[in-house]
Protein backbone atom coordinates (compact mmCIF):
# COMPACT_ATOMS: atom_id res chain seq x y z
CA UNK A 1 0.00 0.00 0.00
CA UNK A 2 1.28 3.40 -1.33
CA UNK A 3 1.56 5.79 0.86
CA UNK A 4 -0.36 9.16 -0.43
CA UNK A 5 1.39 12.28 -0.30
CA UNK A 6 0.20 16.08 -1.76
CA UNK A 7 2.95 16.43 -3.92
CA UNK A 8 5.95 14.22 -5.02
CA UNK A 9 9.14 15.30 -6.94
CA UNK A 10 10.20 12.39 -8.74
CA UNK A 11 13.39 11.40 -10.08
CA UNK A 12 15.11 14.58 -9.99
CA UNK A 13 18.85 15.50 -9.02
CA UNK A 14 18.25 16.83 -5.85
CA UNK A 15 20.66 18.82 -4.12
CA UNK A 16 19.70 18.55 -0.65
CA UNK A 17 22.02 21.14 1.38
CA UNK A 18 21.85 19.10 4.54
CA UNK A 19 24.93 19.61 6.63
CA UNK A 20 26.46 16.81 4.66
CA UNK A 21 26.04 18.65 1.29
CA UNK A 22 24.23 15.51 -0.16
CA UNK A 23 23.19 15.45 -3.47
CA UNK A 24 21.70 12.73 -5.15
CA UNK A 25 21.90 11.69 -8.80
CA UNK A 26 18.40 10.33 -9.15
CA UNK A 27 16.49 11.05 -6.35
CA UNK A 28 12.77 11.98 -4.91
CA UNK A 29 11.32 14.49 -2.42
CA UNK A 30 7.51 13.74 -0.79
CA UNK A 31 5.78 16.67 0.62
CA UNK A 32 2.71 16.73 3.01
CA UNK A 33 0.73 19.23 4.79
CA UNK A 34 3.34 21.67 4.22
CA UNK A 35 6.15 19.71 5.09
CA UNK A 36 8.88 17.66 3.70
CA UNK A 37 7.73 14.00 4.56
CA UNK A 38 10.82 11.84 2.87
CA UNK A 39 14.23 12.06 1.14
CA UNK A 40 15.11 9.45 -0.75
CA UNK A 41 16.99 7.37 -3.75
CA UNK A 42 14.66 6.97 -7.13
CA UNK A 43 11.23 7.74 -7.94
CA UNK A 44 9.91 7.06 -4.72
CA UNK A 45 6.93 6.03 -6.53
CA UNK A 46 6.92 2.56 -5.23
CA UNK A 47 6.45 4.64 -1.69
CA UNK A 48 3.99 7.00 -2.22
CA UNK A 49 0.80 8.22 -4.61
CA UNK A 50 -0.05 11.71 -4.97
CA UNK A 51 -1.79 13.47 -7.76
CA UNK A 52 0.79 16.11 -8.06
CA UNK A 53 3.56 13.94 -9.47
CA UNK A 54 6.60 16.32 -10.72
CA UNK A 55 8.81 14.12 -13.14
CA UNK A 56 11.84 14.95 -12.52
CA UNK A 57 13.60 13.52 -15.04
CA UNK A 58 16.56 16.44 -16.59
CA UNK A 59 15.39 18.69 -13.45
CA UNK A 60 17.46 19.61 -10.50
CA UNK A 61 15.51 20.04 -7.38
CA UNK A 62 17.06 22.78 -4.60
CA UNK A 63 15.71 24.06 -1.90
CA UNK A 64 14.13 27.81 -1.99
CA UNK A 65 16.80 30.41 -2.33
CA UNK A 66 16.86 33.03 0.76
CA UNK A 67 17.79 36.46 -0.07
CA UNK A 68 19.17 38.10 3.42
CA UNK A 69 18.47 41.86 2.28
CA UNK A 70 16.50 43.49 -0.15
CA UNK A 71 14.18 46.66 -0.34
CA UNK A 72 11.11 45.85 -2.97
CA UNK A 73 11.28 49.40 -3.05
CA UNK A 74 14.03 49.75 -5.29
CA UNK A 75 12.47 47.81 -8.02
CA UNK A 76 10.01 51.02 -8.77
CA UNK A 77 13.29 52.83 -9.85
CA UNK A 78 14.11 51.10 -13.20
CA UNK A 79 14.67 53.33 -16.25
CA UNK A 80 13.07 56.12 -13.55
CA UNK A 81 13.10 59.92 -15.72
CA UNK A 82 14.40 60.73 -12.03
CA UNK A 83 17.89 59.69 -13.32
CA UNK A 84 17.75 62.15 -15.98
CA UNK A 85 16.62 64.89 -13.79
CA UNK A 86 19.07 64.57 -11.09
CA UNK A 87 22.86 65.60 -11.18
CA UNK A 88 24.61 62.33 -11.32
CA UNK A 89 25.63 61.27 -7.54
CA UNK A 90 29.42 61.09 -7.22
CA UNK A 91 29.23 59.44 -4.00
CA UNK A 92 27.71 57.29 -1.53
CA UNK A 93 25.90 60.37 0.76
CA UNK A 94 24.90 61.76 -2.84
CA UNK A 95 23.27 58.58 -3.58
CA UNK A 96 20.91 58.65 -0.75
CA UNK A 97 20.60 62.17 -0.94
CA UNK A 98 19.71 62.52 -4.57
CA UNK A 99 18.06 58.97 -5.23
CA UNK A 100 16.59 57.13 -2.54
CA UNK A 101 15.88 59.93 -0.28
CA UNK A 102 14.43 61.83 -2.96
CA UNK A 103 12.36 58.06 -3.35
CA UNK A 104 11.12 57.12 -0.32
CA UNK A 105 9.62 60.58 0.79
CA UNK A 106 7.08 59.51 -2.18
CA UNK A 107 6.39 56.42 -0.49
CA UNK A 108 2.68 55.18 1.09
CA UNK A 109 0.74 52.25 1.16
CA UNK A 110 -0.44 52.33 -2.60
CA UNK A 111 3.37 52.19 -3.27
CA UNK A 112 4.45 49.93 -1.26
CA UNK A 113 2.06 47.06 -1.53
CA UNK A 114 2.86 47.83 -5.73
CA UNK A 115 6.75 47.10 -5.02
CA UNK A 116 5.97 44.24 -2.75
CA UNK A 117 3.96 42.86 -5.26
CA UNK A 118 6.83 43.27 -7.92
CA UNK A 119 9.53 42.33 -5.99
CA UNK A 120 7.23 39.25 -4.89
CA UNK A 121 6.68 38.18 -8.84
CA UNK A 122 10.40 38.89 -9.37
CA UNK A 123 11.46 36.80 -6.25
CA UNK A 124 9.47 33.74 -7.21
CA UNK A 125 10.49 33.75 -10.83
CA UNK A 126 14.14 33.23 -10.03
CA UNK A 127 13.24 30.86 -7.51
CA UNK A 128 13.68 32.63 -4.42
CA UNK A 129 11.10 31.48 -1.53
CA UNK A 130 11.91 34.01 1.22
CA UNK A 131 13.60 37.08 2.07
CA UNK A 132 14.39 40.04 3.98
CA UNK A 133 12.74 43.07 3.28
CA UNK A 134 13.29 46.76 4.27
CA UNK A 135 10.94 49.86 3.70
CA UNK A 136 11.94 53.26 4.41
CA UNK A 137 8.88 55.16 3.66
CA UNK A 138 9.33 58.62 6.67
CA UNK A 139 5.66 60.21 5.79
CA UNK A 140 4.24 56.92 5.54
CA UNK A 141 5.16 55.07 9.26
CA UNK A 142 2.23 53.69 10.52
CA UNK A 143 0.93 50.22 8.85
CA UNK A 144 2.71 50.49 5.94
CA UNK A 145 3.93 46.81 6.49
CA UNK A 146 0.51 45.77 6.23
CA UNK A 147 0.14 46.94 2.99
CA UNK A 148 3.43 44.59 1.60
CA UNK A 149 2.04 41.64 3.36
CA UNK A 150 -0.74 42.06 1.27
CA UNK A 151 1.05 41.57 -1.69
CA UNK A 152 3.94 39.17 -0.61
CA UNK A 153 0.67 37.22 0.56
CA UNK A 154 -1.08 37.08 -3.05
CA UNK A 155 2.16 35.95 -4.88
CA UNK A 156 2.10 32.68 -1.90
CA UNK A 157 6.26 33.86 -0.27
CA UNK A 158 7.31 33.46 2.98
CA UNK A 159 9.49 36.25 3.96
CA UNK A 160 10.71 39.25 6.62
CA UNK A 161 9.31 42.50 6.31
CA UNK A 162 10.53 45.59 8.32
CA UNK A 163 10.27 49.21 8.44
CA UNK A 164 13.71 51.22 8.21
CA UNK A 165 14.04 53.07 11.42
CA UNK A 166 15.87 56.10 10.67
CA UNK A 167 16.41 59.89 12.66
CA UNK A 168 17.93 61.50 9.35
CA UNK A 169 14.77 64.06 10.00
CA UNK A 170 14.17 64.18 13.17
CA UNK A 171 14.57 61.63 16.37
CA UNK A 172 10.47 60.98 17.03
CA UNK A 173 10.27 59.54 13.14
CA UNK A 174 13.06 56.79 14.12
CA UNK A 175 11.37 56.01 17.48
CA UNK A 176 7.53 55.58 15.43
CA UNK A 177 9.62 53.70 12.91
CA UNK A 178 10.77 51.06 15.47
CA UNK A 179 7.09 50.61 17.14
CA UNK A 180 5.69 50.12 13.50
CA UNK A 181 8.29 46.90 13.23
CA UNK A 182 6.87 45.86 16.96
CA UNK A 183 3.40 46.10 16.09
CA UNK A 184 4.26 44.16 12.82
CA UNK A 185 6.04 41.30 15.06
CA UNK A 186 3.44 41.10 17.97
CA UNK A 187 0.81 40.53 14.86
CA UNK A 188 2.97 38.41 13.34
CA UNK A 189 5.63 36.31 14.74
CA UNK A 190 4.23 34.49 16.91
CA UNK A 191 1.52 33.15 14.55
CA UNK A 192 2.45 29.81 13.14
CA UNK A 193 -0.19 30.46 10.21
CA UNK A 194 1.27 33.64 8.73
CA UNK A 195 4.48 32.97 6.18
CA UNK A 196 5.38 36.35 6.62
CA UNK A 197 7.10 37.33 9.91
CA UNK A 198 8.73 41.03 10.94
CA UNK A 199 11.89 42.06 12.43
CA UNK A 200 13.36 45.40 14.05
CA UNK A 201 15.74 47.60 11.15
CA UNK A 202 17.26 50.42 12.06
CA UNK A 203 18.79 52.29 8.74
CA UNK A 204 22.52 53.16 9.36
CA UNK A 205 24.64 54.28 12.28
CA UNK A 206 25.13 57.71 11.03
CA UNK A 207 21.18 57.69 11.21
CA UNK A 208 20.28 56.88 14.52
CA UNK A 209 21.31 57.73 17.86
CA UNK A 210 22.72 55.23 21.13
CA UNK A 211 19.06 55.78 22.49
CA UNK A 212 17.72 54.46 19.02
CA UNK A 213 20.07 51.13 19.36
CA UNK A 214 18.89 51.02 23.23
CA UNK A 215 15.11 50.72 22.27
CA UNK A 216 15.61 48.25 19.39
CA UNK A 217 17.83 46.11 21.17
CA UNK A 218 14.78 46.20 23.71
CA UNK A 219 12.57 45.48 21.70
CA UNK A 220 13.89 42.65 19.72
CA UNK A 221 14.87 40.67 23.17
CA UNK A 222 11.55 41.13 24.22
CA UNK A 223 10.07 39.75 21.27
CA UNK A 224 12.54 37.21 20.38
CA UNK A 225 13.27 39.32 16.76
CA UNK A 226 16.09 39.79 14.81
CA UNK A 227 17.66 43.17 13.92
CA UNK A 228 18.89 44.61 10.86
CA UNK A 229 21.26 47.52 10.50
CA UNK A 230 23.51 49.19 6.91
CA UNK A 231 26.57 48.67 8.44
CA UNK A 232 29.55 50.75 6.90
CA UNK A 233 28.35 50.41 3.34
CA UNK A 234 29.86 54.04 2.92
CA UNK A 235 32.62 55.93 4.33
CA UNK A 236 30.03 58.73 5.48
CA UNK A 237 29.23 55.82 8.19
CA UNK A 238 32.69 55.30 9.34
CA UNK A 239 33.50 59.33 9.62
CA UNK A 240 29.98 59.62 11.49
CA UNK A 241 31.20 57.72 13.87
CA UNK A 242 34.57 58.32 14.59
CA UNK A 243 33.61 62.14 14.35
CA UNK A 244 30.80 61.82 16.77
CA UNK A 245 31.52 59.34 19.00
CA UNK A 246 35.10 58.58 18.48
CA UNK A 247 34.86 54.85 17.51
CA UNK A 248 34.12 53.39 14.16
CA UNK A 249 30.53 51.91 13.61
CA UNK A 250 30.68 48.84 14.61
CA UNK A 251 33.48 49.29 17.24
CA UNK A 252 30.44 51.87 18.44
CA UNK A 253 27.81 49.00 18.12
CA UNK A 254 30.38 46.62 20.20
CA UNK A 255 30.35 49.48 23.22
CA UNK A 256 26.37 49.79 23.01
CA UNK A 257 26.02 45.91 23.99
CA UNK A 258 24.45 45.38 20.57
CA UNK A 259 26.20 43.05 18.61
CA UNK A 260 24.64 39.58 18.79
CA UNK A 261 23.56 36.07 16.97
CA UNK A 262 20.05 38.04 16.13
CA UNK A 263 21.90 41.07 14.41
CA UNK A 264 22.30 41.36 10.96
CA UNK A 265 24.67 43.76 9.63
CA UNK A 266 24.15 44.70 6.01
CA UNK A 267 27.14 45.22 3.74
CA UNK A 268 30.43 45.63 6.14
CA UNK A 269 32.37 47.01 3.35
CA UNK A 270 34.53 49.26 5.24
CA UNK A 271 34.84 46.97 7.93
CA UNK A 272 38.32 46.39 9.06
CA UNK A 273 40.25 43.12 10.73
CA UNK A 274 39.58 44.62 14.08
CA UNK A 275 35.94 44.95 13.67
CA UNK A 276 35.56 41.50 11.60
CA UNK A 277 36.72 39.74 14.76
CA UNK A 278 33.97 41.73 16.87
CA UNK A 279 31.52 39.92 14.62
CA UNK A 280 33.55 36.68 15.06
CA UNK A 281 33.14 36.93 18.87
CA UNK A 282 29.85 38.33 18.86
CA UNK A 283 28.01 35.57 16.33
CA UNK A 284 26.64 38.50 14.63
CA UNK A 285 25.59 38.01 11.19
CA UNK A 286 26.48 39.43 7.79
CA UNK A 287 24.59 40.02 4.45
CA UNK A 288 26.77 40.26 1.12
CA UNK A 289 24.95 41.65 -1.77
CA UNK A 290 27.65 42.34 -4.47
CA UNK A 291 25.55 43.74 -7.45
CA UNK A 292 24.77 46.82 -5.12
CA UNK A 293 27.99 47.40 -4.05
CA UNK A 294 29.24 47.58 -7.25
CA UNK A 295 26.40 49.79 -8.45
CA UNK A 296 27.03 52.04 -5.67
CA UNK A 297 30.68 52.13 -6.23
CA UNK A 298 30.92 51.68 -2.45
CA UNK A 299 34.02 48.74 -2.71
CA UNK A 300 34.12 45.45 -1.72
CA UNK A 301 33.61 43.79 1.79
CA UNK A 302 36.17 40.79 2.88
CA UNK A 303 33.99 37.89 2.74
CA UNK A 304 36.44 35.21 2.08
CA UNK A 305 38.22 36.62 5.11
CA UNK A 306 34.87 36.36 6.83
CA UNK A 307 34.00 32.58 5.75
CA UNK A 308 37.22 31.96 6.73
CA UNK A 309 36.73 32.58 9.84
CA UNK A 310 33.31 31.06 10.32
CA UNK A 311 31.01 34.02 10.13
CA UNK A 312 27.73 33.51 8.74
CA UNK A 313 27.22 35.52 5.44
CA UNK A 314 24.12 35.74 3.65
CA UNK A 315 23.15 36.45 0.30
CA UNK A 316 20.66 39.79 -1.14
CA UNK A 317 20.62 42.09 -3.62
CA UNK A 318 20.01 45.30 -1.37
CA UNK A 319 16.86 45.92 -3.80
CA UNK A 320 18.93 46.04 -6.78
CA UNK A 321 18.49 43.07 -9.51
CA UNK A 322 15.69 40.95 -7.55
CA UNK A 323 17.53 37.78 -9.31
CA UNK A 324 19.18 35.45 -7.12
CA UNK A 325 21.78 33.64 -10.38
CA UNK A 326 22.59 36.81 -11.00
CA UNK A 327 23.84 37.62 -7.58
CA UNK A 328 25.48 34.31 -7.11
CA UNK A 329 27.23 34.99 -9.60
CA UNK A 330 28.70 38.51 -8.70
CA UNK A 331 29.39 37.12 -5.60
CA UNK A 332 31.30 34.34 -6.94
CA UNK A 333 33.06 36.99 -9.37
CA UNK A 334 33.26 40.28 -7.43
CA UNK A 335 35.70 38.55 -4.80
CA UNK A 336 38.47 37.84 -7.72
CA UNK A 337 38.67 40.54 -9.41
CA UNK A 338 38.77 42.82 -6.00
CA UNK A 339 41.70 40.73 -4.68
CA UNK A 340 43.17 39.78 -8.19
CA UNK A 341 42.65 35.85 -6.75
CA UNK A 342 40.84 33.73 -8.85
CA UNK A 343 40.98 30.85 -6.13
CA UNK A 344 38.52 32.89 -3.83
CA UNK A 345 35.22 31.80 -3.50
CA UNK A 346 33.79 28.39 -5.05
CA UNK A 347 30.67 27.91 -5.68
CA UNK A 348 29.85 25.73 -2.87
CA UNK A 349 30.26 28.53 -0.78
CA UNK A 350 28.39 30.74 -2.74
CA UNK A 351 24.82 28.52 -3.16
CA UNK A 352 25.28 27.83 0.64
CA UNK A 353 25.08 31.97 1.10
CA UNK A 354 21.84 31.57 -1.08
CA UNK A 355 20.24 28.88 0.99
CA UNK A 356 21.32 27.79 4.28
CA UNK A 357 23.81 30.35 5.46
CA UNK A 358 20.62 32.58 5.16
CA UNK A 359 18.41 30.83 6.77
CA UNK A 360 20.85 30.70 9.84
CA UNK A 361 20.52 34.47 9.75
CA UNK A 362 16.72 34.01 10.19
CA UNK A 363 17.19 31.85 12.80
CA UNK A 364 15.07 29.13 10.62
CA UNK A 365 18.00 26.77 9.87
CA UNK A 366 15.64 23.92 11.97
CA UNK A 367 12.72 24.47 9.69
CA UNK A 368 14.14 25.88 5.92
CA UNK A 369 17.20 26.32 3.74
CA UNK A 370 17.83 22.55 3.09
CA UNK A 371 16.18 19.95 1.86
CA UNK A 372 15.24 17.17 4.42
CA UNK A 373 12.52 15.40 6.29
CA UNK A 374 10.86 18.05 8.82
CA UNK A 375 11.56 21.12 7.18
CA UNK A 376 9.17 23.19 5.79
CA UNK A 377 8.51 22.52 1.71
CA UNK A 378 9.96 25.77 0.24
CA UNK A 379 11.34 23.87 -3.32
CA UNK A 380 12.36 25.35 -5.96
CA UNK A 381 12.76 22.42 -9.45
CA UNK A 382 15.30 23.51 -12.12
CA UNK A 383 14.63 22.62 -15.63
CA UNK A 384 17.78 24.14 -17.24
CA UNK A 385 17.24 24.20 -21.01
CA UNK A 386 20.38 24.47 -22.60
CA UNK A 387 23.62 23.28 -20.38
CA UNK A 388 26.35 23.39 -21.70
CA UNK A 389 27.96 20.32 -19.67
CA UNK A 390 26.39 17.11 -18.32
CA UNK A 391 24.28 17.82 -15.05
CA UNK A 392 25.03 15.82 -12.40
CA UNK A 393 26.54 15.42 -8.71
CA UNK A 394 29.96 16.46 -9.52
CA UNK A 395 28.87 19.62 -11.61
CA UNK A 396 25.75 21.31 -10.43
CA UNK A 397 27.08 24.14 -8.14
CA UNK A 398 29.56 25.07 -10.63
CA UNK A 399 26.10 25.12 -12.82
CA UNK A 400 23.63 26.78 -10.30
CA UNK A 401 26.42 29.61 -10.24
CA UNK A 402 27.62 29.96 -13.79
CA UNK A 403 25.08 29.10 -15.95
CA UNK A 404 21.31 28.27 -14.57
CA UNK A 405 19.14 31.64 -15.08
CA UNK A 406 15.79 32.19 -13.49
CA UNK A 407 14.69 31.15 -16.99
CA UNK A 408 15.29 27.60 -16.09
CA UNK A 409 13.11 27.97 -13.26
CA UNK A 410 9.92 25.67 -13.80
CA UNK A 411 8.32 25.45 -10.89
CA UNK A 412 8.42 27.07 -7.14
CA UNK A 413 6.67 25.64 -4.18
CA UNK A 414 6.30 27.37 -0.89
CA UNK A 415 5.12 25.99 2.39
CA UNK A 416 3.84 22.64 0.11
CA UNK A 417 1.93 25.15 -2.52
CA UNK A 418 2.60 25.83 -5.96
CA UNK A 419 3.62 29.39 -6.65
CA UNK A 420 4.91 28.99 -10.38
CA UNK A 421 3.98 25.66 -11.60
CA UNK A 422 5.66 24.46 -14.87
CA UNK A 423 6.60 28.59 -15.15
CA UNK A 424 2.84 29.93 -14.74
CA UNK A 425 1.99 32.14 -11.81
CA UNK A 426 -0.54 30.01 -9.45
CA UNK A 427 -1.93 32.56 -7.63
CA UNK A 428 -2.08 35.29 -9.49
CA UNK A 429 -2.84 37.03 -12.77
CA UNK A 430 0.74 37.84 -14.12
CA UNK A 431 -0.55 40.36 -16.65
CA UNK A 432 -3.29 42.15 -14.51
CA UNK A 433 -0.44 42.14 -11.65
CA UNK A 434 2.22 44.06 -13.73
CA UNK A 435 -0.43 46.30 -15.46
CA UNK A 436 -0.98 47.49 -11.44
CA UNK A 437 2.24 48.06 -10.36
CA UNK A 438 3.32 49.67 -13.54
CA UNK A 439 0.19 52.33 -13.31
CA UNK A 440 1.35 52.97 -9.74
CA UNK A 441 4.61 53.39 -11.02
CA UNK A 442 3.72 56.00 -13.38
CA UNK A 443 1.82 58.28 -10.86
CA UNK A 444 4.97 58.19 -8.42
CA UNK A 445 7.08 59.34 -11.53
CA UNK A 446 5.10 61.66 -12.20
CA UNK A 447 4.64 63.18 -8.83
CA UNK A 448 8.27 62.65 -8.29
CA UNK A 449 9.21 64.80 -11.21
CA UNK A 450 6.79 67.41 -10.32
CA UNK A 451 7.25 67.82 -6.74
CA UNK A 452 11.18 65.52 -5.83
CA UNK A 453 14.15 67.28 -4.43
CA UNK A 454 17.38 66.81 -2.65
CA UNK A 455 16.91 65.18 0.73
CA UNK A 456 20.08 66.69 1.93
CA UNK A 457 19.21 66.60 6.18
CA UNK A 458 20.97 63.91 8.16
CA UNK A 459 21.50 63.21 11.81
CA UNK A 460 23.87 66.28 13.27
ZN1 LIG B 1 19.89 47.97 1.99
Amino acid sequence: MREKVDILISNTLLVTMNNERRVVPRGFVAVRDGVIVDVGVGDGREKYSSEEVIDGAKTVTVPGFISAHTHFYGALLTGSPWFGRIEPPSDFMQNLQRIWWALDVMLCHEEAYAAALIGSIMYAKSGVTNFFDNISAPNCIENILDSMEKAVNEVGLRGILSFEATQRRSIEEGVRGVRENERFIVKNNRDPKKRVKGAIYLHASFTVTDDLFKLAMEIAEKHDALIAIHTEEGLVDVYHNIERYGLRPIERMEKLGFLSPRVHLVHAVQATDEEIALIKKRGAHVAHNPMSNMLNAVGVPKIPKMLELGINVGLGDDGYIFNIFENMRAAYLIHKVWNLDPRLMTPLQVVEMATVNSAKMFHQERELGSIEPGKKADLVVIKPRTPSTPVNEKTIYAHLVNSFSSDDVDTVIVDGRFVVKEKKFVNIDLDKALEKVHRVVEKLWDRMLAEGKYQLDYLK
